[in-house]
């Protein structure tokens, strides 16, 4: 059992407090959604519990199993067993899927996995998620579509295994085909790895096929309200604002 604590979370980025406040948790096994207006703090959230240098921690800690991770490097972070899936991941041209993923799972592991260990792990993983293997050929996102990219993304979470996965808006851009194809394949990795999920996202589509157990709702650096699966289906009903207006009376 895993889990992924933050506290009481204050973020500045460039000298202006984005993130005022935020604490929730993620166990293993478990869904945890987060959704709010563009704007609102939850990719800086996300990239700031993963490590980016960009996002300063005024106040609060980020921990992994009561380790506290509020400092350490994103290197350390993904060995504590965290893995962040990108809103927007970039291309590496020259470097194949299958190496880059033999490289990471290496250097996460400590390991020198041979490569026809890997290729046997990356064929298992892949078939898993009903990808093709020629796909594993192609360079890392170069030219890939919109939900090329957000597979490429699930088949790293398939083969590295994290313990809790961080999804910054995996559904965007993505047609109702390949937003189900994602989401099944985060699926079948949770029963096969037992990983804990902070799903980011802006519009409750998404959690019909990801199922969250809690649901955060954030608005301007602060979580608002939290509560669970229903919470999401009021927001597609009533939208974000009137909950600001709750807030003010
Ligand atoms: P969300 O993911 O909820 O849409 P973001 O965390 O991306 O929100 O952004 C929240 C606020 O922080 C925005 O006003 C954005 O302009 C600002 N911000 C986020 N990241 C950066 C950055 N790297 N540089 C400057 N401003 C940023
Ligand atoms: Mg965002």
């Amino acid at each position: 059992m895993t889990e992924l604590s933050i506290k009481g979370l204050h973020i500045e980025v460039e000298g202006e407090e984005i993130v005022k406040g935020v604490t929730l948790s993620v166990k293993s096994n478990e869904i945890v959604a987060i959704m709010g207006p563009n704007g609102s703090g939850k990719s800086t959230l996300v990239n700031t519990v993963m490590g980016h240098p960009k996002y300063k921690v005024t106040n609060g800690e980020i921990l992994m199993d009561n380790k506290n991770m509020t400092d350490a490097s994103p290197d350390e972070r993904a060995k504590a067993g965290l893995f962040l899936s990108f809103q927007y991941p970039s291309e590496v041209s020259g470097v194949s899927i299958a190496n880059f993923l033999r490289t990471a799972v290496n250097e996460l592991r400590g390991i020198k996995m041979s490569v026809p260990d890997f290729m046997k792990l990356l064929k298992e993983r892949m078939q898993l998620l009903e990808m093709d293997s020629a796909f594993s050929k192609r360079y890392l996102n170069e030219g890939f579509s919109g939900g090329e990219k957000k597979r490429n993304e699930i088949l790293q979470l398939a083969v590295l295994e994290p313990k809790i996965a961080l999804l910054d808006e995996t559904d965007s851009g993505l047609d109702i085909d390949a937003l189900k194809a994602v989401a099944n394949g985060v699926n079948k990795v949770r029963e096969k790895t037992g990983m804990g999920v902070l799903v980011v996202t802006h519009y409750q589509r998404l959690l019909n096929y990801i199922k969250p157990d809690k649901v955060h709702i954030m608005m301007e650096g602060k979580i608002l309200k939290s509560g669970g699966a229903e919470l999401a289906l009021e927001i597609e009903e009533k939208g974000y604002d009137w909950m600001k207006t709750e807030d003010c009376e």
